[in-house]
């Protein structure tokens, strides 16, 4: 009966490879894998993009005592109808406090009237630790190069698409960004990170940035500590409102 022999044996293969394989991933009592502590805290989200209940409020529309102007002294900007609006010529605004890893929200409109393009029309950015900037433009019907438009890191990373409304309307940025980490002895552990959804929408998923931002040099890390976030001041009266971070 030789077929049987072989029947036989292609069972007993069949068994030992089924045993082998329960062996290589043992069942777990279900109770062993779950994992009770640390418990996380409890917040209160907010509604419409309101600051939950562990961020940090930047701007609320009412003043500007959270920020300061590029030396350290009163910021200049225009606070009116709930937003603060560049004032040409007055330089950057800062925050006070300095952050390292964040979630940042920040909501921005480039004029309704339009005036100049490409570069020239709606800029504005925001810096993260005063050295990464997130472009602000009017990007909706002007072109200009892609990794200078609205969404990009400038002169780094191009959005993955132009999420832009056009001119006037209120737009957000909901931003994660993970510092840079030096070793002691200050070289480069690990480069910044960031990812952005622009209007709801994801622009930049998890970019490696190649250094602080630069307008005509290859970018170049050196060592830094936590630093403020900053607006910059492009000559165009941007205006940004309902300002929130939270520290991870
Ligand atoms: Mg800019």
């Amino acid at each position: 009966m030789k077929t049987n022999k072989s029947i036989n044996l292609l069972f007993a293969m069949l068994f030992i490879a089924v045993v082998t394989y329960a062996q290589d991933r043992p069942t777990i009592e279900p109770k062993l894998t779950e994992v009770w502590e640390p418990v996380p805290a409890k917040i209160t989200p907010g509604e419409n993009n309101a600051p939950p209940s562990d961020a940090i409020v930047l701007f609320d529309g009412k003043d500007l005592n959270e920020w300061t102007d590029g030396d350290g002294g009163l910021a200049k900007w225009i606070v009116e109808g709930g937003a603060m609006t560049v004032k040409a010529k007055t330089g950057v605004v800062k925050t006070k406090q300095k952050f390292g890893d964040f979630q940042l929200h920040i909501e921005w409109r480039t004029p309704a009237e339009v005036k100049g393009d490409g570069q020239g029309r709606g800029n504005s950015g925001i810096f993260m630790m005063k050295k990464y900037e997130l472009q602000v433009l009017d990007s909706y019907e002007s072109k200009t190069y892609s990794n200078g438009q609205a969404g990009s890191l400038y002169k780094q990373g191009i959005p993955l698409v132009n999420a832009c409304k056009g001119p006037g309307e209120w737009q957000t940025y909901d931003v994660i960004f993970m510092a840079p980490v030096f070793t002691e002895k200050g070289s480069l552990k690990a480069p910044a990170r960031i990812t952005v959804l622009h209007n709801g929408v994801l622009i930049q998923n998890n970019f490696e940035l190649k250094g602080p931002t630069e307008y005509n040099r290859i970018p170049v890390y050196t060592p830094h500590g936590k630093g403020s976030l900053v607006l910059q001041d492009h000559g165009n009266p941007v205006s940004y409102r309902n300002i929130w971070v939270r520290e991870l």
